[in-house]
């Protein structure tokens, strides 16, 4: 029968595929030891609670869909350029995160894959995919609400998006209306387990 995975089914599983360490071999870390959590914080500036204001709508939007409520927008020279919220339930789409719509919209909007000048505020700190997304990007400035300490990729297991080896880093401006952005999230997922 055809598949839609086409040529993917008849790769044999076995090709490619990397060794994978022995017992007792650690796998080398991220980040060397000291630097793991290391972030550079830059100070909050004016019109950023505004722009976090406008990702939590996009959060609460999320919400209303059934989502975990993450919203983020993408700003440029102080205008909208484009703006999401987390659509993976709705999408069948595991990497359809806030940040991940947003700047999809923000490349299709501009024409362009990489978004240079541009900040991106986010409800919840970002997760390894988002930090990766961000850094293909070439975003200049990230703005976020709410740590996550389970998955964020932004200070707290790890930091991508200033790592020296990579070939872009951002400012990063963590914290902005943390309040309101992680109580949104508490009360969601409040909600969902009285279900
Ligand atoms: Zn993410």
């Amino acid at each position: 029968m055809e598949s839609d995975l086409g040529p993917l089914e008849s790769i044999r599983p076995e090709a490619g595929r990397r060794r994978l360490p022995v017992s007792g071999e650690s796998l080398r870390p991220l980040v060397s030891p000291g630097a793991v959590n290391a972030l550079l914080a830059d100070p909050i500036r004016d019109g950023d609670a505004a722009w976090m204001a406008r990702a939590l709508e996009r959060a609460r939007e999320a919400w209303i869909l059934g989502e975990v409520p993450v919203g983020a927008v993408v700003v440029r020279d102080g205008c909208l350029l484009a703006e999401g919220g987390n659509r993976t339930l709705r999408w069948n789409d595991p990497s359809a995160h806030a940040e991940v719509v947003a700047l999809r919209r923000a490349g299709r909007r501009t024409g362009a894959a990489r978004l240079p000048g541009t900040s991106l505020y986010v409800t919840l700190e970002p997760c390894a995919q988002c930090a990766g997304a961000l850094v293909l990007a070439r975003v200049d400035r990230l703005v976020f609400g709410a740590p996550d300490p389970k998955a964020g990729m932004v200070g707290s297991l790890g930091n991508l998006v200033q790592d020296p080896r990579l070939n872009h880093r951002m400012a990063v401006t963590p914290g902005v209306l943390a309040q309101a952005c992680a109580r949104l999230l508490r009360d969601f997922f409040r909600e969902r387990r009285r279900r």
